[in-house]
């Protein structure tokens, strides 16, 4: 399996997954770019899976059904009906079967009720609920559901590349300096950060994401003085989200 992370629209990530001749396409937000990308790599669209309803995700998928009629078109169920074409909704824990590929289902919720990162040798597709060094918005939940979210995806093996569905490192680690002034993991994938970003590892997400760290004395600390009423997690990681909406 190879992965090609294809720019699309202003900041977004489309990716081609690739194995064995074949693409599935994941968050295609046009078509154009896509396009280009199967010919450049000399392959042949056969799938496409969003990871939510947003239109930066999936605007190019009606062109791309109507260039490749016949692909499987993949979504959660809850977000299905806000995506065009789908052809396979899926739930938490399904298997995405794609030529010889597995890909598991996690479902993410909170950016949207229907988010859900593709997990794949090793390589998990997050979309917009896990960024490098930061999280997507709280749209459709609160601030509880996304840290059960990324919770979850915490628990992938460390060494698990983090597909993420936009270009927002640099940005998001000015915040997560913001939060952690003393922690030297931040400060270093910030001097040594090239674009694209993507991938990074869940061990670097672990090590600098201040929202993978709301149990970290130094972000508990932070949180404390943007607003925490206490110190439980969610709690933490409600005042640091709310940080972050304001933060320029
Ligand atoms: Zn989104
Ligand atoms: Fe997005």
């Amino acid at each position: 399996m190879r992965v090609v992370a294809v720019p699309c629209l202003k900041d977004n990530y489309a990716y081609l997954v690739i194995d064995a001749g074949r693409a599935a396409v994941v968050d295609p937000g046009e078509a154009a770019p896509i396009e280009a990308a199967l010919v450049r790599e000399g392959v042949t669209l056969g799938a496409i899976w969003a990871t939510h309803h947003h239109h930066d995700h999936v605007g190019g998928i009606q062109a791309l059904v109507a260039a490749h009629p016949g692909i499987e078109v993949v979504a959660s169920v809850v977000d299905a009906p806000k995506v065009p074409y789908v052809t396979r909704a899926v739930k938490d824990n399904d298997v995405v079967a794609f030529g010889a590929l597995r890909a598991t289902i996690i479902h993410n919720p909170a950016h949207t009720l229907g988010g859900i990162t593709f997990f794949v040798e090793g390589c998990a597709f997050t979309g917009d609920t896990l960024f490098g060094a930061g999280c997507g918005r709280l749209f459709e939940g609160d601030a509880a559901m996304m840290h059960a979210s990324l919770s979850r995806l915490a628990t992938l093996p460390p060494e698990t590349r983090v597909y993420f569905g936009h270009e927002y490192t640099a940005s998001n680690l000015r915040f997560a300096a913001a939060v952690e002034p003393d922690n030297t993991a931040v400060a270093r994938r910030a001097s040594e950060l090239t674009t694209p970003s993507t991938p990074s590892t869940m061990a670097d997400e672990l090590a600098t994401n201040p929202f993978l760290r709301s149990t970290e004395p130094s972000v508990i600390a932070a949180a404390r003085a943007h607003g925490a009423n206490d110190e439980t997690a969610i709690s933490v990681f409600a005042a640091i989200r709310g940080w972050k909406d304001s933060f320029k």
